[in-house]
């Protein structure tokens, strides 16, 4: 047998764990840094497959390391377990139908993220040991990916300083090596404060920390006319200072995210950024403080991973899905709109395009691109990707032109085919890893390409150190 054909065996060995595992994640649904049940639940089965536990590690409750085996290469798999809010649903509904109205559900996978990552890591460290290799498997427990950093607040305290190479994964509706970049982010709350008065009575005695609020988004949406292309800017009000209209506004907060492709960028963007606060401040006779409270880096793509990545994608092979799991992925594709299809259907070739309304689950992978592309959004594996080569996938886990953050994610969530999605995530991440710790020209060459896309620059984590999740 072959390093494909182990691997895949070795998982689908434990495939019913697998599936027992990601059912309790999905039920357990736990938001950001509150992961409680899912991380014990993880960090246990790490235990019983003999992986030694290190828990709430960085000062995080819910994150955790498990480790296998001594020694270098140190390969490293990127776990996240967090739901969303808003997002309940029934499984097997292919309707909008929520367990509790706005309670929390898997709207992005991160059930299957974390189980898929364990199934790539259980594997590794089975081949090590059959094949007596030399050599350390993680697996990184990553909490609050949705919102919070998690990854970033264990960078920041050296989690990965000895790592080689680090893999990960992401449910998608295409099988691809994530062969792009991202924006940096900065994550900051504004706050003014001011003198309330009766607002008809005695307006001149008042200080509208509301006024100043607006005209910081004023000047922001002015600012946005002067930024570079990729630069992004987004706020959200936290407070407007009450709902009384005849009571000055004493004090007005919001949030804002902060975008830029580097973390050089990003800074400078956010200090024009605070420029505006402190003018807004200026014209309203307000006092503004800012606090940083999140932030990443952009992602760091690895072409040598990648392209061993995409190949053995292509080689282990898409697991087809079942008749009854078509059944399924046709009534959620039905439940999509026409924009969404439309959107997805850009990237099709003119052949995909004549099938896919037939069989809408994209089975097919696409190859490594020559070039990496780019997101505007921004992840907490750019900050692990400062510090280690680190390679990621996508896998057809969800019917061709689901959108992220969905109710139609969570329902898929417990889906047959979605699980050997995830399964086929973590053959690709495993076989990827063992590639790499037995092939030491790889590893060298996934270094080398590393430092020269860092060129130079050295990691800073963009959270400053005194902000911790229990401090916001
Ligand atoms: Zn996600």
């Amino acid at each position: 047998m072959g390093l494909i054909d182990e691997i895949k065996h070795m998982i689908y060995e434990k495939r019913d764990s697998y599936q027992a595992l990601s059912e309790k994640v999905w039920d357990f649904a736990e938001l950001h840094f509150g992961e409680v049940k899912s991380a014990e639940l993880l960090s246990q089965a790490l235990e019983d497959e003999g992986f030694t536990v290190q828990r709430e590690i960085a000062g995080l409750k819910t994150g955790f390391v498990g480790s296998y085996g001594e020694g270098k290469p140190v390969i490293a798999f990127l776990g996240e377990f967090d739901a969303l809010a808003g997002l309940s649903q029934k499984r097997n509904k292919t309707v909008h139908d929520p367990i509790v109205p706005n309670g929390n559900g898997h709207g992005c996978g991160h059930n299957l993220l974390g189980v898929g990552s364990l199934a790539a890591a259980f594997a590794a460290k089975e081949y090590l040991t059959k094949h007596q290799l030399k050599g350390t498997v993680r697996y990184y427990g990553c909490p609050a990916e949705e919102s919070g950093n998690g990854k970033a607040y264990m960078a920041r305290e050296g989690c990965f300083k000895d790592v080689d190479a680090a893999f990960s994964w992401h449910p998608d509706s295409k099988n691809a090596v994530q062969h792009l970049s991202s924006n940096a982010v900065i994550e900051a709350r504004f706050t003014f404060k001011g003198v309330s008065a009766h607002a008809a009575a005695l307006p001149e005695l008042g200080r509208s920390a509301l006024d100043a609020l607006e005209l910081m988004n004023v000047g922001v949406n002015y600012l946005r006319e002067h930024m570079a292309d990729k630069a992004r800017v987004h706020y959200a009000v936290t407070n407007t200072g009450g709902v009384s209209p005849n009571v000055v506004q004493a004090i007005a907060e919001e949030r804002f995210l902060v975008r830029s492709p580097k973390p050089n960028e990003v800074k400078e963007l956010f200090k024009r950024v605070v420029n505006v606060a402190k003018g807004a401040a200026l014209m309203t006779d307000t006092e503004m403080s800012y606090k940083i409270e999140g932030g990443c880096c952009n992602l760091i793509p690895n072409t040598a991973l990648h392209q061993v990545m995409a190949d053995l994608m292509e080689e282990i092979g898409y697991p087809e899905p079942s008749e009854k799991d078509l059944a399924f992925i046709k009534d959620i594709y039905a439940s999509l709109g026409d924009n969404e299809k439309n959107f997805a259907k850009k990237f099709l070739t003119t052949e995909q395009r004549k099938t896919i309304d037939e069989k809408p689950i994209a089975d097919w992978v696409i190859p490594c691109p020559e070039h990496d592309t780019f997101m505007e959004g921004s992840t907490d594996v750019s900050d692990v990707s400062w510090n280690v080569p680190t390679a990621q996938c996508f896998t057809s886990t969800w019917a061709f032109a689901t959108v992220p953050h969905t109710w139609q994610v969570v329902a898929q969530g417990t889906q047959d085919f979605a699980l050997n999605a995830a399964l086929y995530a973590g053959e690709a991440m495993a076989c990827t890893a063992l590639k790499a710790l037995e092939d030491p020209e790889l590893l060298a060459e996934a270094k080398r390409e590393f430092k020269e896309r860092l060129d130079g620059e050295t990691y800073e984590c963009l959270i400053p150190p005194d902000v911790t999740p229990s401090s916001l």
